[in-house]
């Protein structure tokens, strides 16, 4: 079967790290190009810009969008008006209503459109859904802490509107627990700290109830000192599941569970494959929507200024 050309657009942390891998090792897809205002790779064609980029290389077929959320939604509504399928890096937008847009638009174009969410491929995710299903759950806690100086440094967008604060790591957790507690989540409350500084905050105390009613209680803190905390526990009447290390890891009452082998960012491009070739899209909103309202809903509190150093 024909390779898939793809380029890459927004060469930075996630691109390098993950995306130029997992490509460079899958048999679907063919990297041809990036396209990023200042970065390059030594050994691939490299332009400033997607337009630029699509005039010299028309083969392009597809784009993976890894640049910061607030320059995603022009970048994505340009390809898919060119006939190109699109994989979005998580968040899919800067807001709910322009990735809305991209599914009309998408839809019309007949080109794939992939909201992605790495954390869903992590490899204690699926057993974990699978184990909860039929569970009645009692309660959920979610630990989501890491320094973001040592995970994000120099990475101002964040601390700009639309580029979530602490909801940047924290959005991979809501989007495994979207993914496993079953009959879906609603917010009723959220505490959001803001840095005097910043537009965005550093951290969040979330209040969420399952469809069934059971409390899921979240702390998001982006000044974690040491390991970062990744982890979700649910208590169910059928013991307590835990999910660690970002959903890699899975204990039943504290008890390892052997899991599958899952690497996430292979796993993903697996998925965009099947819906490039197929010309489907894959949008699931609710960790999005979740973010969304709980900017809605939160209790403001103003904190010390937030300083890199
Ligand atoms: P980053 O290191 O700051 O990289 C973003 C890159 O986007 C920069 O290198 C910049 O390119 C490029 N860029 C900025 N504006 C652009 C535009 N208009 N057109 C094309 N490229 C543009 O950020 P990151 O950590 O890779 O994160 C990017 C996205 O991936 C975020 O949405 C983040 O949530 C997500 N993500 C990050 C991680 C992680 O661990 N870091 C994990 C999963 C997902 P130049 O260098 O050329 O200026």
């Amino acid at each position: 079967m024909m390779r898939i050309g793809i380029a890459i657009v927004g060469l930075g942390k996630i691109a390098r790290d993950q995306h130029v891998p997992a490509l460079a090792a899958d048999h679907s897809f063919e990297l041809i190009a990036t396209a990023s205002p200042h970065s390059r790779l030594e050994t691939l064609a490299g332009y400033d810009d997607i337009q630029g980029m699509f005039r010299a290389l028309p083969q392009i077929s597809a784009v993976a969008l890894c640049t910061p959320p607030q320059v995603r939604f022009e970048t994505a509504r340009y390809a898919l008006e060119h006939g190109r399928h699109v994989l979005l890096e998580k968040p899919p937008g800067m807001t709910v209503s322009q990735v809305v847009q991209l599914v009309q638009l998408a839809t019309q174009k007949n080109a794939a459109l992939f909201a992605s969410w790495h954390s869903r491929y992590a490899r204690g995710v699926e057993p974990a859904r699978t184990w909860l299903h039929g569970c009645t759950i009692r309660s959920v806690k979610v630990d989501w802490k890491e320094d973001v100086r040592v995970w994000h440094p120099g990475q101002t967008w964040i601390w700009k509107a639309g580029g979530l604060g602490v909801f940047d790591p924290g959005i991979n957790a809501l989007s495994i627990l979207t993914r496993i507690i079953p009959h879906g989540l609603s917010l009723k409350g959220a505490e959001l700290s803001f840095p005097c500084n910043c537009e965005t905050p550093i951290a969040a105390q979330l209040l969420l109830a399952s469809g069934a009613g059971a409390p899921v209680h979240m702390e998001l803190d982006f000044l974690h000192p040491g390991a970062p905390k990744w982890d979700i526990d649910v208590e169910t009447d059928a013991g307590r599941l835990s999910l660690t290390m970002g959903g890699s890891v899975m204990t039943v009452d504290g008890q390892l569970v052997d899991t599958p082998q899952s690497m996430e960012y292979p796993s993903l491009y697996a998925h965009f494959a099947h819906l490039v070739r197929s010309r489907s899209i894959d949008v699931d909103l609710a960790p999005f929507q979740l973010v969304a309202d709980s900017f809605l809903a939160a209790r403001r509190t103003e904190v010390d200024a937030f300083i890199e150093r």
